[in-house]
């Protein structure tokens, strides 16, 4: 059996407790590389065989899951954040089904998550935004025409951009061809909840000049929106004359 695990963000309290339980029990650790802390390693059984799926292809991430389950051994393939998230788990999963290897999934706390808690944001303010985009500019690997920055960025929305760290002059630009403008705020989460998160606030205008200030080029976050900035409505939710299925308002 195969159980894909989400890792967390990097801190090692930051697994689910059904996630750090098949890691003690796991035979074979295949584990994302260096986005994966190497703490959450020291779960793994003294004889569990631990690889780093950073030096291997898919086809020898097969074949070592595949001699695994031959012997009736079991495989955690550990992916950082959530698996659900540029995993590259789906060509996993279907060469799986063709060996007919079973597998299952244990979601994790995705990095989008934690650099909002590393912030104290919320991305989803009344009267702000209601919607969060998650994306990564195209580099080596390309991105969907119509998902382009500059198309999303016509919304005006809240972003998390992933994979991005390293093209920041670029997408500057594309995203102020959309609805934001040089004082949206931003903020770039490196690491976060590792040791060495850091958190720079600045502005779209800001943004590529911060992180080269900062010399950020990996494993950092984009957020992008208004969001960020202090001005929003309160919640309808918790407002005194708002009625809803638990609590009766002060409204006619
Ligand atoms: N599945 C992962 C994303 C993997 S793609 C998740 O759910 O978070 C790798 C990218 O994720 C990195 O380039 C970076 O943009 C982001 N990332 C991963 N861990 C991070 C962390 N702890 N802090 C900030 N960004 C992180």
């Amino acid at each position: 059996m195969v159980h894909f695990v989400g890792a967390g963000p990097g801190a090692p309290d930051l697994i689910t407790l059904r996630g750090a339980a098949l890691l003690e029990r796991a035979d074979q650790v295949i584990y994302a590389g260096s986005l994966v802390n190497p703490a959450l390693l020291s779960r793994c059984r003294a004889d569990c065989v631990l690889r780093n799926s950073a030096e291997m292809t898919l086809e020898q991430v097969l074949a070592a899951i595949e001699s695994a389950e031959a012997a009736g051994k079991t495989t955690v393939r550990l992916h950082t954040g959530d698996p659900s998230l540029y995993g590259a788990v789906r060509e996993q999963m279907d060469r799986l089904d063709a060996l007919g290897i079973a597998w299952d999934v244990t979601p994790g706390v995705s990095s989008f998550s934690a650099a909002a808690a590393a912030l104290g944001a919320e991305y989803t303010l009344p009267g702000v935004s209601q919607t969060l985009i998650l994306s990564r500019m195209a580099g080596r690997t390309p991105v969907p025409e119509g998902e382009s920055i500059e198309a999303l960025a016509r919304h005006g929305a809240s972003m998390a951009l992933f994979l991005s760290a390293g093209m920041l002059d670029a997408l500057q630009s594309e995203l102020l061809k959309g609805a934001y403008t040089e004082d949206t705020p931003a903020a770039i989460v490196y690491k976060a909840s590792w040791p060495q998160e850091r958190t720079l606030r600045c502005t779209l205008g800001t943004l590529a000049e911060t992180a080269k200030a900062a010399q950020i080029t990996k494993t950092a976050l984009i957020l992008l929106g208004d969001f960020l900035s202090a001005d929003f409505e309160r919640s309808r939710l918790y407002a005194p004359d708002f009625t809803t299925g638990y609590r009766r308002g002060t409204e006619a």
